[in-house]
């Protein structure tokens, strides 16, 4: 089996009026199937930009990207739409839901661009949303639901097409301590069901989940490091949850 992901020299330069934004200045970067990647680095590092070709939501200006062998730099706009499809599962940090759709619509919606029956649907909707520990909320929009549990239907989203690869852009961006930890928990469980989680994160305290981290300055890698995960599982049944301190002082005499 080829590598997930095969890149040489991409560079990513933006056009701004007269200015040339040079985001990726020449990234060289394999990823085998199965792993767990965190990318890091500063604000403005050109993490997003990295994710988003890795992605197939952009193109590179110059340099090869394979992904599992198969040659798409230069692709049409809707054969990388049918790549994406297929290959990968988004996470945001802002969570991207529908507002005035139940989480269960949420996560039907990738199926339904794919043309899957609506029996189907509901079936792999339900399933995803169990996987992530909603069942029982499918109904609930999400305004009826915490920042935590509306990551939770975002990842059900990203896993209903069964996708072998998560890429997640700063999914704990917006999350209390304990809640990113719960969400990492469920980005490990997926590792562990041999899918590739790829995430960008600017906190070291995240990367610690991943086994392996590149840090990105300037837009080329400056570091690339294996290491043994922490386990989030751990640390998230460790972590006080959000305002617990001030519970504990108000029951003081
Ligand atoms: P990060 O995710 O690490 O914060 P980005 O990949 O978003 O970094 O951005 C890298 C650089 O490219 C920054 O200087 C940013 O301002 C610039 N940039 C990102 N997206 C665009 C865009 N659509 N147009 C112009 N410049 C951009
Ligand atoms: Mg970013």
């Amino acid at each position: 089996m080829p590598p997930l992901v095969e890149m040489r020299g991409i560079t990513r330069t933006y056009v701004m009026g007269d200015n040339l934004v040079h985001a990726l200045r020449g990234v060289d970067l394999t990823i085998e199937h199965g792993s767990s990647l965190a990318i890091m680095g500063t604000s403005g590092s050109g993490k997003s930009t990295l994710m988003n070709i890795m992605g197939c939501l952009d193109q590179p200006t110059k340099g090869n990207y394979l992904l599992n062998g198969r040659d798409v730099a230069r692709l049409s706009r809707a054969q990388l739409a049918e790549v994406r499809g297929r290959m990968i599962g988004f996470v945001f940090q802002s969570f991207n839901l529908l507002s005035r759709t139940s989480a269960l619509e949420n996560v039907e919606t990738p199926l339904l661009y794919q043309g899957i029956p609506a029996k189907d649907r509901h079936r792999r909707a339900m399933e995803a949303l169990k996987k992530v520990g909603l069942e029982g909320r499918e109904d609930h929009h999400p305004n009826q639901l915490s920042g935590g549990q509306q990551q939770r239907v975002a990842i059900a989203r990203a896993l209903v097409t069964d996708a072998p690869v998560i890429m997640a852009d700063e999914p704990t961006g917006n999350l209390d301590t304990k809640t990113s930890y719960e969400v990492m928990t469920i980005l490990q469980g997926l590792v562990k069901d041999g899918k590739t989680v790829i995430l960008v994160t600017h906190e070291t305290d995240i990367a610690a989940y991943a086994k392996r981290v590149i840090t990105l300055r300037d837009g080329v890698i400056v570091s690339d490091k294996q290491q043994e995960p922490l386990d989030a599982a751990a640390a998230a049944a460790l972590a006080k949850p959000p305002g617990a301190a001030e519970t504990v002082q108000a029951g003081q005499p």
